[in-house]
């Protein structure tokens, strides 16, 4: 199929063929015509799939005919919903690239920046939103933004806005809309409260999923290497010397075991660079730039920072600490062996995470290959690891203190 079968006009297809694509992806030919037919679609679909151009080119041929001519006269017709500010700026930067021949406007908005550029942006009118929910929400009240012309709603990567604790400011900016509206949501995975939310905002929506998350790339050799806890960091010293070589994203759990390892990387005269949830804007910015630009080769994230951050090109992911989420393993290496390239995924499995292995392998319906070739192997006998608290505490388990409960930071 060509993207002149998917109805697009000729400003777009010029734009398309610009960006240096042959054909419409998989979720770009199934979502497109449904969204041109005005229905509310539920897509699960990945970063790396090509699902921002699957809203993006039809929300623009959507809008292309009835246009408002005059800049300041526009209103705010399309709104896209993202959780995280990066997102929020490729989002923006992919609807730029597409809508380049065509009078259609769009700018981002999202929280930890300046407000006022942001406000006069806004001011000048345009066509198309894109969001973070606190910082729509605030220009709302200030009467900045004005919802009540939207005619399309996309909430992108929704498993994630509920994960970071979105849900009821998704639900408000929703009920700030008109009532009649299309709804598209995208998500990379469906879990039950993204569910529940599917069922109280779409309407009769058309449901597209592409490559079903227990597909592992056939292209990404992944290795599995038994090791205990305490070893982690010398097997990953170890293999950075001798084997992994190129650029590579670095997994950990909680932000951290993020810091944690960067210190260490660091302090080896590694160029190393990190990203979690309670960076600032321009300090995430500035890693992801770093790290794009060749400066740095290592990047160690958490998967929610790291998610929907569009890095291609690595040659390597390492799972330092193994997710708890099967799904999660897979999204993770699929960030390497993209576009037909080979790509290899490294996996530190201590005591304590042997289940998991065992729910991954059954979600991929293969066992992974383990490497035995290291100094820190773990006594296959080994027990998990249980970390005693000294001394116990007085109060009930479960009880937080005042401190602890004011002190409600991200982990991720
Ligand atoms: P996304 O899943 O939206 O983050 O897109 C992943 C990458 O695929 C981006 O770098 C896009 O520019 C690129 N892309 C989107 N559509 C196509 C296409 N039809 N052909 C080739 N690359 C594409």
């Amino acid at each position: 199929m060509s993207f002149k079968d998917l109805q697009l006009n000729r400003p777009l297809l010029r734009a398309i063929a610009e960006s240096g694509y042959n054909e419409p992806t998989l979720v770009q030919e199934k979502t497109i015509p449904f969204v041109l037919e005005g229905r509310d679609v539920i897509t699960s679909a990945q970063t790396g799939t090509g699902k921002t151009a699957a809203f993006a080119l039809p929300i623009l041929q959507l809008f292309f005919d009835n246009q408002d001519a005059p800049k300041r006269g526009k209103k705010i017709k399309a709104l896209i919903i993202s959780p995280t500010r990066e997102l929020a700026i490729q989002i923006e930067d992919n609807f730029k690239k597409y809508s380049k021949y065509t009078n259609l406007r769009s700018t981002v908005i999202f929280g930890g920046a300046s407000i006022e550029p942001q406000i006069e942006v806004l001011k000048k009118g345009v066509d198309i939103l894109i969001a973070t929910p606190g910082r729509l929400l605030d220009l709302h009240k200030q009467d900045i933004v004005n919802l009540d012309f939207v005619e399309t709603l996309v909430l992108d990567e929704a498993d994630l806005m509920l994960d970071m604790g979105f849900i009821d400011d998704v639900k408000k900016i929703e009920r700030l809309c008109p009532d009649e509206k299309q709804v598209l949501l995208f998500s990379a995975t469906m879990p039950f409260k993204v569910e529940q939310l599917a069922n109280t905002i779409l309407k009769n929506p058309e449901r597209i999923e592409v490559s079903p998350t227990s597909s592992a790339a056939k292209s990404v050799s992944q290795l599995l290497f038994y090791v205990p806890k305490p070893k982690k960091i010398e097997l990953c010293l170890h293999l950075l010397r001798n084997t992994i070589k190129g650029n590579m994203l670095i997994f950990r759990r909680t932000k951290y075991g993020v810091e944690k390892l960067e210190q260490t990387l660091l302090k080896n005269g590694y160029k190393v660079e990190s990203f979690h949830g309670d960076k600032t804007q321009s300090d995430r910015q500035a890693a992801l730039n770093q790290f794009k630009n060749g400066e740095a080769n290592i990047l160690i994230a958490t998967d929610v920072a790291a998610r929907g951050i569009d890095i291609d090109d690595l040659d390597a992911v390492i799972n330092f600490d193994i997710p708890n989420i099967p799904e999660t393993y897979v999204h993770r290496i699929g960030r390497t062996g993209r576009a037909g390239k080979s790509g290899m995924s490294y996996s530190f499995c201590s005591a304590d995470e042997k289940t998991y292995i065992k729910s991954i392998q059954q979600l991929i319906q293969k066992e992974i290959a383990i490497e035995e070739e290291h100094p820190y192997l773990l006594d296959p006998k080994a027990k998990p690891e249980v970390h005693k608290k000294q001394g116990g505490s007085k109060h009930k388990k479960g009880r937080k203190s005042e401190a602890s409960k004011k002190k409600k930071k991200r982990w991720y």
